[in-house]
Order: structure tokens, then sequence, then C-alpha cells
């Protein structure tokens, strides 16, 4: 079963809960609960040579996942393929496993078909629950779908049910809220709900990106130089609604203001669907962490069906109490989740299909 357990030391340190272990739970306990052992397989960072730093092994996964299971997980930190064959053939049934990290090995960012062959001979199904790295030609995303009969698990339905009711005949007002760093990470999406949507509330670097196209000063702010003149053309369309106000420091645009706030909410109040993307201004300072405050607490209360996703946005939401719902979708999916939705198609789902 491949999952996405990226996260970094700090990651770890810095929440309680972690999305990417939660979310992958429910396919888990529906495995074991079948009676089927389960070897996990994840990445983790970017390790550059074959040495195995001790910060990007997936060892300590093995804990946390213990932890939550409430049973023993098998950390196999070896990628001898026939040995731990006969090691899970020898094991009881509804044993776990954690291999560790695949981009210990070169072939699995090459799509590689030998490693794909390797990883196929330790199981007898293959699971992809990772929507977030689906995006990639990855030997344990799409290349495995070849040599072992391949499933979508739980959380990638999900992610999958849940991002398509954004497209596919969404309820009306629909609302894109869009902000973060990059405007080219995000024009993708930009272009593909540019028809579907309503309208468009931006903030952060890339509102200050439009900005820069209506040739404001920005001093030292974020915002992307090379994305200034598309974004000039984009303001054309009457749905792109920008800041009215900001919050500055010694020159540089770091929030919304708080009329901005208070328009932005007015306006998630009507929605019935929302999309989410994107802090709207620098939140790492909890000083120009309001805007996105007040914005996901409108999101909260709103009646609309919401759809949340972004490194930054969902640990901006991780810090806020609320309670779940199947009104409200926190993905998971990160740069996959900016890709399905600029209406690409998935290698990790295509090869499932
Ligand atoms: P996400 O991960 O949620 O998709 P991004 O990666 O696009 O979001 O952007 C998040 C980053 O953008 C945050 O680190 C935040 O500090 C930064 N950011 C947003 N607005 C501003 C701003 N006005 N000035 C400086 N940094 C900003
Ligand atoms: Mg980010």
């Amino acid at each position: 079963m491949r999952v996405d357990w990226n996260l970094t030391a700090d990651d770890l340190k810095k929440q309680k809960k972690h999305l990417r272990i939660e979310a992958v739970l429910p396919t888990i306990k529906f495995l074991i609960g079948r009676g089927a052992k389960v070897v996990i397989l994840s990445h983790r960072g970017r390790p550059q040579s074959r040495k195995r730093q001790k910060r990007f092994s997936l060892n300590i996964f093995a804990k946390i996942l213990s932890k939550l299971l409430k049973k023993p997980v098998y950390f196999i930190n070896s990628f001898d393929f026939n040995r731990i064959k006969t090691e899970i053939k020898n094991s009881r049934p509804k044993t776990v496993f954690l291999l560790e990290n695949l981009r210990f090995l070169p072939g699995e960012q090459k799509n590689d078909k030998v490693l794909a062959r390797d990883l196929a001979k330790i199981g007898d199904f293959y699971v992809n629950d990772a929507f977030s790295v689906s995006h990639r030609e990855n030997a344990s995303v799409v290349a495995i779908t070849k040599f072992l009969p391949a499933y979508g698990g739980l959380l990638l339905e999900k992610e999958i049910k849940n991002l398509s009711m954004t497209m596919k005949k969404p309820r009306r007002p629909l609302v894109i809220v869009l902000g973060g760093a990059k405007i080219s990470d995000k024009i993708g999406l930009i272009i593909n709900f540019l028809k579907r949507a309503d309208v468009f509330l931006i903030g952060g670097g890339i509102a200050n990106t439009f900005f820069a196209g209506q040739k404001i000063p920005l001093g030292k702010s974020l915002y992307e130089k090379k994305m200034v003149l598309l974004a000039r053309r984009l303001l054309k369309s009457p749905k792109i609604i920008l800041p009215i106000d900001s919050m500055i420091k010694n020159g540089s645009v770091l929030d919304i203001g708080p009329n901005t706030s208070q328009n932005y909410a007015e306006i998630i109040k009507k929605a019935r669907t929302i999309v989410w993307n994107g802090p709207m201004g620098y939140i790492e300072n909890p000083k120009f962490a309001k805007g996105s405050q007040v914005i996901a607490k409108a999101i909260i209360k709103s009646r609309a069906f919401a759809v949340i996703g972004g490194g930054e946005t969902i640990s901006l939401m991780s810090g806020i109490k609320y309670q779940a719902s199947n009104k409200m979708f926190l993905s998971t999916g990160g740069g996959a989740m900016l890709e399905y939705l600029a209406g690409k198609k998935l290698p990790g789902i295509e090869a499932l299909n």
C-alpha cells in the first residue's frame, strides 16, 4: 500500500495530529480487518545521494503508526526483496510492515520497471492511497500497477470524489479563494475555473502580483515578476476580486486588510461551493495571519461545500478549532490537488484506470 508520509521532523513536532497519517488509517484498518498483511510504502524528502541519511528514514513512522493502530508495526530497512518476501510469507495474517524510504532507491523517481517488479514481488495486490503523489510518474505509483492487480485506496477515492464535486455541476455561487506565494503554481487552476467559478477572492503573494500588474509600487513585497504581464491580462475578467486594503510593514504588503477580510467573508457567506488554496498573507507571523483566519472562520460557518488544500493552508487550519463535517474537505493533495483542479489527468490515477 503506497501512502505519502513525506513529513519533516519539524512537521512532526509542530502538529499533534498528522493529516497524512490519520487519513490513510481507514484503508490500513480495512485491509487488516479482512485478514491482509499490509506492507506500507512511502517516500520522505529528497535524499540526494545513496547515503541513507537519518532525517530521510521512515523509521519514526513505524512507532507513530504502531501507537495509532495499537499493534506492532515492523520496520524493514533493507531492500533485499527476496528476503522481505520470505519474511512476510512467514508472518501471521494482519501483520503490518513499513518499508524504508523508497527514494533511497534511484529507480523510484525514474518510474523504473525493474524496481516496480521487485516491489510487486513482495505482495499479491497493490493499493494506491497516495493521492498527493499521484501526479508523479514514480515506480511505486505508476510502473508497479503493471505487475499486480492494482486498486485505489479509500483516501484516494475520497480525494477524487470531493475534488471533482467542485468541477462537476457545483452548486452556485462557486467561490475560489486563492492566496499563497506564486501564481505560476496555480495558474492551471485559475484557467480551468475562469469559466466554471463565479468569483475569485485573491490574497497573498498572488494578490501582490496582480497589484504589480496595476503598476502599484510594492517595495519588497512578495510577488512574481515573470507573471506580472499575465496577471495584468487576467484582470480583464470581472470575476477576479482584489483586496481593497492591506496590512503593510516596512513597505511590504503582508496580509489582506480588515475591510477586505470583511468583504471576502460576506461573499463566502453567500457561497454554495468553495475552493480555498493558499494563505492570504505571511501567516508564519501571527500578526499577518489574521486575514487567513477570518477566511477560515467564514468558510467553517458557511453552509457551502468547501474543499481546502495546500501545505501552508492545511497547517493553518490545524490551528483552528472546528467540528469536522462532510461539508468541508481538507485535501492532502498539495501539488496533486492543484493539478487535479487544473483539469489535468494524474498518471497515478490513469495507471489504476
Ligand atoms: P499552500 O502551501 O497553502 O498552497 P503556498 O505554498 O502557495 O500555499 O504559499 C504559502 C506561503 O506564502 C506562506 O509561507 C506565506 O508566508 C506566503 N505568503 C502569502 N502571502 C504573503 C505575503 N503577502 N507576503 C509574504 N509571504 C506571503
Ligand atoms: Mg506551500
